[in-house]
């Protein structure tokens, strides 16, 4: 089905713009244009609205268009709109860095600001490198990411990164290796985490007798999977990566662009599968979205590792940043955001109806026999689809295009579908998102 009013744009506006992660070609034939969004609705060119099942790109666990967040903005925007990054502060990057904390894992209380998520991993990895390198092991510059991994678009976030079709393009760019997936054939289905697959990290074990631990930096993982199709760790897996990364001086990262502030019905992943990690990296749900921002919580010892060995205080300690790191624009949207997550409850809300999600994800089993699997954690669910003629994608493709027509918004990615619902989203709107997507998979039989 295409839609009454496909845009109002001429063709050559269409092409000059090349869009990301899109397939331009489809998507320049038939437009899908949002014009506005308010709370857990788009609005299309069409008049439509269209339910938000992927809160943004994880993005809006809020809802769109916040009366605090468009406030503190706009008040920020006429106030100091810009700020240098550099050798010069303003007070609001100080006072998110604080709230933060706050939301992070005893310890990982030093916070570096960046432009997103991409900037965060990369961020983390070359700290990673530099830390050991001022204690004396510069060999520890290798990196192990896990297959399915997603760390942004960056060179270096595609190297550790697992997803087949952004490595073959690029070519290796960080030294790399991975550990398996934790999709464990007889997983299937599991609601939260699995009790099979924690034997997995123990791959770690045989990738460093491969490199050796004196040659290896960091080990960096999503505690839950999300754009490699929300893939939730089995029990006692991320423990286990823990304990070895401890025993080998190995850091270990967390990368919860996606987990960190209230998705996982927890304010961190670290939080909710009881794991602390050496570094945590985060972006999106810090500022709701509303401005693009990302940031890294560091353990404190490897910023006093950097402090004590920074040589004249008036040195840098590290030369890293970016022009866009604490933007006071989006220091304001993350004061902002953070605040109304607090002031809501939010993320007690969505621990308290997870299980009702779960069981709204997992009543598409039976009616479906193109589902292979089911997997969901906090207000997140991502469903395998069988393939049809090697193509794993097309089906995906084809349902995430009918559910925008009846007025869903979810996301696809190789064979899955991806959902994550706004934080404060109703039981009703769970159910008719999910009938949809049962119509949506049968029109695939
Ligand atoms: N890391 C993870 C886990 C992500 O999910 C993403 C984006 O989806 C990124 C990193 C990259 O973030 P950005 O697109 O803001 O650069």
């Amino acid at each position: 089905m295409s839609h009454i009013v496909k845009s109002r744009l001429t063709q050559a506006q269409l092409d000059a713009h090349w869009m990301a992660y899109t397939g331009n070609r489809q998507f320049k034939k038939d437009p899908r244009i949002i014009v506005s969004a308010e709370g857990r609705y788009y609005t299309d060119l069409d008049g439509r609205k269209i339910f938000d099942g992927l809160s943004g790109l994880w993005t809006c666990g809020l809802g769109h268009s916040v009366p605090s967040i468009n406030e503190a903005v706009a008040n920020q925007v006429k106030t100091l709109d810009y700020s240098p990054a550099f050798q010069f502060g303003h007070e609001k990057s100080f006072l998110l860095a604080e709230k933060i904390s706050e939301f992070m894992p005893s310890g990982l209380n030093r916070i570096f600001f960046t432009g997103s998520g991409s900037e965060s991993v990369d961020t983390a990895l070359k700290v990673a490198r530099a830390y050991w390198r001022k204690k004396g092991m510069g060999t520890k510059t290798k990196f192990i990411g896990r297959a399915k991994g997603y760390h942004g678009a960056g060179i270096s976030g595609f190297s550790v990164g697992g997803i087949p079709a952004n490595r073959t393009l690029y070519g290796q760019g960080l030294e790399s290796y991975h550990l398996p997936h934790t999709q464990v054939p007889g997983s299937e289905f599991s609601k939260g985490m699995a009790d099979i697959g924690k034997e997995r990290a123990d791959e770690l074990l045989n990738l460093i007798t491969m490199h050796d631990a004196s040659n290896i930096a960091a080990v960096i993982v999503e505690p839950m999977s999300g754009s490699g199709g929300v893939i939730i760790p089995p029990k006692g897996y991320l423990q286990r990566l823990r304990e070895i990364c401890d025993q080998h001086n190995i850091l270990l990262i967390f990368d919860e662009v996606i987990t960190a502030f209230g998705r996982m019905g927890a304010q961190t992943g670290s939080e909710a599968f009881g794991v602390i990690p050496d570094a945590i990296t985060m972006a999106k749900q810090v500022t709701n979205g509303v401005i693009p921002m990302g940031a890294v919580a560091f353990k404190q010892e490897i910023y006093d590792t950097f402090m004590d060995n920074g040589g004249p205080d008036y040195m840098l300690e590290i030369p890293h940043g970016y022009t866009y790191s604490a933007h006071p624009i989006a220091c304001a949207a993350g004061l902002a955001s953070l605040e109304e997550i607090k002031q809501q409850n939010l993320i007690a809300r969505v621990k308290d109806m997870s299980p009702v999600w779960e069981n709204c994800v997992h009543q598409l089993r039976d009616a479906n026999p193109i589902i292979t699997d089911i997997r969901n954690y906090g207000f997140a669910a991502g469903i395998t689809i069988a393939p049809v003629d090697g193509e794993p994608s097309k089906r995906p493709f084809q349902i995430a295009m009918s559910m925008w027509d009846k007025g869903y918004y979810v996301r696809y990615g190789a064979d899955t579908i991806q959902l994550a619902p706004p934080f404060a989203t109703e039981k009703a709107e769970m159910d008719s998102l999910i009938n949809a997507l049962g119509d949506s998979l049968q029109e695939q039989n």
